[in-house]
């Protein structure tokens, strides 16, 4: 039988995973970090293992070679992986971005940062790094991007480093709250799947406009807030938000907010059919700060995205985007 080269090398991503999860007595993801760094090295990394495991993972990594992949077919292979490991353990928030969503903000942050070749992007919740490493898959060559990914969670950033080696970008990580004091400069963009409900650390939502006046702040809400804090004035923002957003009884605030620091530019509805149900469903929210001199689109950019596949519909979107984009970049 043909083996596919994605085939090959989830099928080795996943052996190597699993043995080092019966020797190490670890979780599937915490072997598939440790089995990412092998990769990247070309040798195994862990000392406490027996020679004969040690053997056994080494011939296994043999069969392949990472430089013998195109970038997509690594990331792929890796999020397979991820999404075994993550399956029944993980909770809905904390889900990788699907690819579908990467895809779409791929192809529209160049056309928002318009010919700008050098862009510094920060995802302050960036979970595996998946949609960071689905952006930086798809950017053109000649295009530089400099990547900041903040995670709360240990084992996530872990997969996002090695995530980031295996696919050789340059993506800066930083293992703490994406809501505390970063220490990254103003960014040109931020893309943030927004971690939704509740921020427990009241004492630091304190410092938001946005927090809750009883009780503990929204920590989308917080998240739309710090993005802005560290854009440039001038830079865009893409978030992936709940399609209740502005229903809640924080949207009024959230809304003045708004008013005040930024200019909606398009609000793109996902398919239902790519979320579990239709209140978990989200939708592509892009905003740009604020700058003196910069003006609002003539209208907001309003569609409901159609399904990959569904070659037809999608043409006639990308048409009216394409003449949004004419008429207001
Ligand atoms: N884009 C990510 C990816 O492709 O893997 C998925 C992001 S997931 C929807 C939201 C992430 O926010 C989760 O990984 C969660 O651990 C993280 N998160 C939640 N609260 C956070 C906080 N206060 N600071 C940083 N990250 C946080």
């Amino acid at each position: 039988m043909k083996t596919f080269p994605i085939e090959k090398l989830f099928e080795v991503i996943n052996e190597t995973t699993e043995i080092l999860q019966e020797e190490l007595k670890c979780t599937y993801l915490e072997a598939l970090a440790e089995t990412g760094d092998n990769l990247f090295h070309q040798k195994v990394m862990q000392a406490e293992l027996s020679e004969l495991t040690e053997k056994r993972l080494a011939k296994k990594y043999s069969e392949i070679q990472l430089s013998a992949y195109h970038n997509e077919e690594i990331r792929k292979a890796y999020q397979f992986a991820i999404l075994k490991g993550m399956k029944n353990h993980v909770q809905q928030n904390h889900q990788m971005t699907p690819d579908t969503i990467g895809y779409f903000i791929s192809y529209l942050l160049p056309k928002f940062m318009n010919g700008k070749n050098e862009i510094r992007l920060l995802d302050h919740a960036a979970g595996t790094g998946n949609l960071l490493t689905t952006i930086l898959n798809k950017k053109a060559p000649d295009v530089n991007m400099h990547a900041y990914a903040v995670e709360v969670d240990d084992i996530l950033i872990r997969l996002a480093y090695t995530g980031a080696n295996l696919l050789m970008h340059p993506i800066e990580l930083f293992h703490q709250d994406g809501l505390g004091p970063l220490l990254i400069d103003p960014v040109d963009a931020v893309v943030c799947d927004l971690p939704v409900g509740y921020y427990p650390n009241d004492e630091r939502a304190a410092e938001f406009t946005l927090k809750s006046d009883e009780g503990h702040s929204y920590a989308h809400h917080l998240f739309i807030e710090q993005g802005l804090n560290y854009t440039k004035p001038g830079g865009y923002l893409f978030f992936l938000i709940p399609n209740d957003l502005f229903e809640t009884k924080e949207a009024p605030k959230l809304k003045q907010f708004l008013k005040e620091t930024a200019y909606i530019q398009a609000v793109l509805q996902l398919p239902f059919s790519m979320f579990a149900n239709s209140q978990a469903a989200k939708s592509i929210f892009i905003i740009q700060k604020k700058k003196p001199g910069i003006k609002p689109p003539q209208e907001v950019l309003l569609a409901a995205l159609p399904k990959l596949s569904n070659k037809e519909a999608l043409d006639k979107i990308l048409v009216k985007m394409e003449k949004w984009f004419q008429e207001n970049k």
